[in-house]
């Protein structure tokens, strides 16, 4: 069995394109061509070249002592949260960009939650010369001040999005009006490995480049190329999709995807998707899908903003349904102290998503060889806000 998705876009019964008539011309265009272009050597070279020389790869594989020590196992951080614009969102928009200006496209748009994937379109955007709109819901444009004001300043014009509970999935559903009116000029630079049939295989893809990595950077320091743990967040799944994907028919890794609980998985806000969910469609693919009995979607919840999404994408929903990961999941608070434990044990401040991975390590016992790696999603920059309001309360 794979849990890669066949050409139709299903991982097991998820994925697929379920999309309205007036989106066939631009998905089944990427449909028809993303394969080619993104395989192909000019593509793959300069890929590769900016993701070394732009965007700062390969990301280090740091050994943490303090957390190795404190949780009895060999400890090991993925640092995507030293990537430039400060996430792995740059993986995906970089690969995104050079597949758009191979289309011929001039105009992009994305949707955002936190706001790193609008500025990591933002800035491949300046740099390809491209006119950007970036949807974001209007509670997220209050909560992530900072990342707004760069993506105007990198030249993207921010539009605010007032339905729904204002978040990111409000945000998602205007890029795809967007696109509907849009499709002969635009193409949708998609963040996650959300959305209909070649966007959660293409983004994968894209993001798969994580977990080669570690691959590689296990061996050097290892010895061995897996390990036998690899953590990580889940809002849509991109992180973990990198982080997983090359250790995914591997069964002697075990995966760990960590969602967000919100105030408590039973408290009616959250974010966990596969403990809430259902089968159901949601921006184009099936997927397990946080809904009411008569298939109304359940407005979500994270203090995250990049976790706080009714969904998950096909491939996980797939990796949850098989068990071939083990999905937890972190709330607020336990996401906060786990930010404030890296910060003041290893010097490093994580993204508020990020810390929902790291908060898993509290949940798992480990065996002293054990040799487990987290992801760290993204920096804490755009989190302080939050981060220092939870810090005063608790001195
Ligand atoms: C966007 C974001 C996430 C959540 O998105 P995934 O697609 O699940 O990775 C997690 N961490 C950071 C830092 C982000 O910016």
């Amino acid at each position: 069995m794979s849990y890669q998705s066949d050409d139709k876009g299903y991982y097991g019964e998820f994925g697929g394109a379920f999309i309205p008539e007036m989106m066939y011309p631009n998905v089944h265009q990427l449909q028809n061509c993303y394969l080619e272009i993104i395989e192909s050597d000019d593509f793959r070279q300069e890929f590769k070249q900016l993701l070394r020389d732009y965007a700062g790869r390969p990301s280090p594989l740091y050994y943490s002592d303090r957390l190795s020590d404190h949780y009895y196992a060999k400890i090991y951080l993925k640092r995507e949260d030293l990537n430039h614009t400060g996430s792995h969102k740059i993986n995906n928009t970089i690969g995104q960009i050079l597949l758009a200006k191979q289309l011929g496209k001039t105009r992009i748009i994305a949707e955002t939650g936190a706001g790193q994937h609008g500025v990591a379109t933002a800035t491949v955007c300046a740099r390809a010369g491209l006119d950007c709109i970036v949807y974001m819901g209007a509670l997220d444009v209050a909560r992530q001040s900072p990342n707004v004001e760069k993506m105007k300043m990198l030249g993207a014009e921010v539009r605010p999005v007032f339905s729904g509970n204002k978040t990111l999935k409000d945000a998602t559903n205007e890029a795809i009006r967007d696109w509907i009116n849009n499709p002969v000029d635009t193409h949708y630079i998609l963040g996650s490995v959300v959305g209909p049939h070649p966007y959660p295989d293409m983004v994968a893809r894209f993001q798969s480049v994580i977990s080669e990595e570690i691959r590689m950077q296990l061996l050097e320091k290892t010895g061995k190329e897996t390990p036998d743990y690899v953590i990580a967040c889940v809002g849509g799944g991109s992180n973990a999709a990198g982080a997983f994907y090359h250790f995914l028919d591997d069964p002697t890794v075990k995966l760990i995807a960590v969602e967000a609980a919100g105030k408590g998985v039973d408290s009616g806000e959250s974010a966990a998707t596969t403990q809430l969910g259902r089968t159901g469609v949601l921006h184009g693919s099936k997927s397990l899908l946080m809904q009411t009995p008569d298939g109304q979607i359940v407005e979500p919840y994270s203090l995250s903003a990049g976790l706080d999404y009714p969904g998950i994408g096909p491939m996980h929903a797939n990796l949850f349904v098989t068990k071939r990961a083990q999905f937890l999941s972190a709330t607020d608070d336990e996401a906060l102290r786990a930010a404030l434990y890296l910060t003041q044990k290893e010097g490093i401040i994580p993204a508020l998503e990020s810390a929902h991975a790291l908060a898993a390590l509290e949940m798992i016992e480990f065996k002293p060889d054990d040799v487990v790696v987290v992801n760290v999603s993204g920096r804490g920059d755009k989190d302080m806000e939050a981060y220092l309001s939870y810090y005063q309360s608790t001195k």
